[in-house]
């Protein structure tokens, strides 16, 4: 017997590319090397700054409460307000009202995108990824099939072996898009797209009263794996997703979303429908790590060292191993 799944349901049914992926980075290991998507990077020092935390949660009263009660659907109360502070002392005009927890980010995209884009009065409204390429996970995302358009980078040329994507400054947006999206630093290339891009991006989604979605998953504060110093605070009428995966705990699926006031509401109230609650244990682990600013710390000493050297090394096997061909990468931003 074979089920009839509906319009939407035969989408999911089947095995999409954000789906692919994941089957194959569970089957990686000694005998598959990933080249592209894979793991975040077990590295030593942070795992045990992690275990530690584990061990001191383990030993403390609170745990019954992380463990034996749903927060509400906006997350854990306590993280919330430590993330708030902690935003608040690097400067980002941000309250507890504005920052909703999510079941990773995948999941916070998953919800905005059909928040913000889909039918709506009869036509369909967009998400416009205003330059490519950009994340796989975004693709199956929205439930309407259609609904991301996207645009094509200028590529320039940088010394002998390094390109770069730059925004297409000619940025009309149409009257049916109902959000932006770009990821900064951006998986798959490591592009950083620079302030003034970004700056023009958010101009435009304000001039056209719709949202910025800023997918910060690798970006600055944490876990901070970029090239350059920059961090880009959140600023009303953009959304800025952030995440613990990268700083080493993906499996704890913990997204952290920072939006306006009536937007983190929508998205509590999406979270209730679909998870009634975020988990509370990713929050419990950090929030220790943000009072103490501990994270920091991991991200600056291990977390960015580590990655920028996994990049030397990388070029220098291209360049060792292929130095004859006509290669170029993508400059390494992030
Ligand atoms: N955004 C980007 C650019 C990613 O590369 C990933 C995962 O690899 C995610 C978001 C989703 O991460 P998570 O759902 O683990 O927070």
């Amino acid at each position: 017997m074979s089920t009839t799944f509906s319009d939407y349901g035969q989408r999911f049914a089947e095995l999409n590319s954000i789906g692919q992926l994941m089957h194959d980075i569970a089957l990686s290991g000694d005998q598959v090397k990933m080249l592209g998507g894979g793991n975040p990077a077990l590295i030593p020092e942070v795992m045990q700054a992690f275990r530690e935390q584990f061990a001191a949660l383990a030993q403390d009263e609170a745990l019954t409460y992380v463990m034996g009660r749903y927060s509400g659907p906006e997350g854990d109360r306590a993280c919330l307000e430590a993330l708030a502070e902690y935003f608040q002392s690097r400067g980002w005009p941000v309250q507890p009202e504005n920052i909703v927890l999510s079941n990773g980010s995948q999941n916070a995209f998953f919800c905005l995108f059909n928040l913000l884009c889909g039918p709506r009065q009869g036509a369909m409204r967009k998400l416009l990824l205003p330059i490519t390429p950009e994340y796989i996970g975004y693709d199956d995302s929205p439930i309407h099939p259609g609904s991301i358009v996207s645009r094509r980078p200028e590529i320039a040329l940088i010394g002998e072996r390094f390109f770069k994507y730059r925004l297409d400054l000619d940025l009309h947006i149409a009257d049916d898009i109902g959000a932006l999206c770009v990821s900064r630093p951006t998986n798959p290339t490591g592009n950083v797209i620079d302030d003034q891009e970004l700056e023009l991006l958010r101009q435009s989604a304000a001039a056209k009263g719709i949202p910025l979605i800023v997918d910060n998953a690798y970006g600055a504060p944490f876990p901070n794996i970029m090239a350059e110093d920059i961090e880009t605070p959140w600023q009303p009428g953009m959304i800025m997703c952030m995440s613990l995966s990268k700083i080493g705990l993906p499996a704890l699926r913990t997204g952290i979303i920072v939006a306006d006031v009536e937007i983190a509401d929508a998205l509590r109230s999406m979270n209730a429908t679909m998870n009634l609650a975020p988990s509370n244990l990713g929050p419990a682990i950090i929030t220790p790590l943000l009072r103490s600013r501990k994270i920091d710390a991991l991200c600056e000493q291990h977390i960015r060292p580590y990655y920028r050297e996994r990049t030397q090394r990388a070029l220098a096997a291209l360049e060792q191993y292929a130095g004859e061909l006509p290669w170029r990468v993508h400059q390494p931003e992030g």
